[in-house]
């Protein structure tokens, strides 16, 4: 089957062909500045590596999708022959609510069900339903299906989701932990179990998504028992731009100092924080390494290792505490733009955690900085595995849909 993967921002569509058949993908491109007069298309072949770029009118979703489709069935650049060889559409969702733990087939009822999301999350739920708009109006007869970032957190016990608030707030406004990223975790986390070599119910792995936005998860039996984010992707460890958890009083006192509002602390947490705000440097990590590179007599040398420390520090934390929750350790991962490219983190990370059966090989780590496929950075003979896994939400979510548009 041929899957069309859509990952819709407010202002971008990021997309996949992918073979289910073979697990190929054909093809991937992005939609920039939908709804901008200088949008664009980048589409690449991933067949014959070929690249084409171009400025195309979007003024939105829908126009996006037909330059999407068009590019992928270009006489140069494309890979099929017609619309007709798309079998199905897979739509990435960020945020599934309380309302859905699975991944699911689009209908009626479920696109309804989907606007109540936007209570959660609602720039992305408002984006994913501009997508799911222009795939309706270019393919209105393809199935579509719903694959949620928050689905693979389902199995967390009570004591791990609950906050400790009034449980009220519970009830009336499903306040809990979520989750982020769990396509990325599931997918990691299957791959590591294959290389184990046991059966799944038998791990017992961390995985560490560590990108601009980063999450670490507990998954015990091939189950998720913990997560470092919570109601929103602002939980958990320090990220490019948001803080990560801190105490929550910390919240109201800078409001009050400040005089700010909701809307305003809420800005400073997400875009003004994490790398961004301990640096003054920059939220991506290759701007705050090279800063470190130049040395301590760099003004901003004191700073942006800190911003670095702080996230080592938080995922050690998260690492140590998941291998508690689950009475031991197999593996631990690192996928995602920072866990994929990033040895020193890693090392970072790593070190000094004998105690827990990890032995780090840091020849192995930084001969493979940055990888293109699983590769290990522990000691052969040591007890807990450490890998990095290039990540592939895509993979996972053409999967799913094959599966849900075959039975459909
Ligand atoms: P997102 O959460 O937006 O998907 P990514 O997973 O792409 O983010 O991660 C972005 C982070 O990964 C940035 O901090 C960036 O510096 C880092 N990164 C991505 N690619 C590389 C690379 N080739 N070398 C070093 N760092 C990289």
């Amino acid at each position: 089957m041929n899957v069309l993967v859509v990952n819709a921002g407010s202002s971008s569509l990021k997309y996949q062909l992918i073979n289910t058949d073979t697990e190929v993908a054909y093809a991937k491109g992005l939609c920039e500045k939908i709804g901008a007069p200088d949008s664009s298309i980048t589409h690449k072949n991933l067949i014959k590596g070929t690249k084409l770029e171009k400025a195309a009118a979007m003024p939105d979703h829908a126009e996006a999708m037909k330059y999407v489709i068009e590019s992928l069935t270009d006489a140069e650049y494309g890979c099929i022959g017609s619309m007709d060889e798309i079998d199905a559409i897979g739509h990435r969702v960020v945020h599934g609510g309380p309302y859905f733990t699975d991944s699911t087939l689009l209908t009626k009822e479920i696109f309804e069900k989907l606007q109540l999301c936007k209570a959660f999350a609602p720039l992305h739920t408002e984006a994913h339903i501009m997508g799911i708009n222009g795939c309706t109006a270019v393919m209105p007869d393809k199935p579509q299906v719903l694959v949620f970032d928050t689905a693979f957190h389902k199995t967390m016990p009570m004591e791990a989701y609950f906050y400790a608030l009034p449980y009220e707030y519970y009830e009336k406004y499903s306040i809990r932990r979520y989750g982020a990223h769990g396509t990325s975790h599931r997918f990691v986390s299957a791959e590591m179990a294959k290389i184990l070599g046991k059966p799944i119910e038998e791990t017992k792995i961390v995985t560490c998504h560590i990108g601009n936005g980063s999450s670490i998860t507990a998954v015990l039996g091939g189950k998720v028992i913990d997560t470092s984010m919570g109601l929103t992707p602002l939980a958990g460890v320090e990220m490019g731009t948001r803080c990560g958890d801190i105490d929550p009083s910390v919240v109201t006192y800078i409001m009050e100092k400040e005089n700010l509002t909701p809307a305003q602390m809420d800005h400073i947490m997400n875009k003004k924080s994490g790398f961004l705000g301990v640096s003054g440097v920059d939220s991506d990590s290759r701007a705050l390494e090279a800063t470190i590179a130049k040395g301590p007599s760099d003004p901003s040398y004191a700073r942006a290792k800190l911003a670095v420390d702080i996230l080592c520090h938080g995922i050690k934390k998260y690492i140590g505490s998941y291998a508690a929750l689950m009475n031991g350790l197999d593996a631990v991962v690192f996928t995602a733009g920072i866990g994929e490219n990033n040895a020193s983190l890693r090392e970072s990370v790593c070190e000094n955690m004998e105690f827990l059966g990890i032995s780090f090989d840091k020849k192995a780590n930084n001969e493979n900085a940055h990888v293109s496929g699983n590769t290990r950075i522990s000691t052969e003979d040591s007890k807990v595995a450490v890998y990095v896994l290039p990540t592939n939400e895509e993979l996972v979510i053409a999967r799913d849909t094959a599966e849900i548009a075959a039975k459909a």
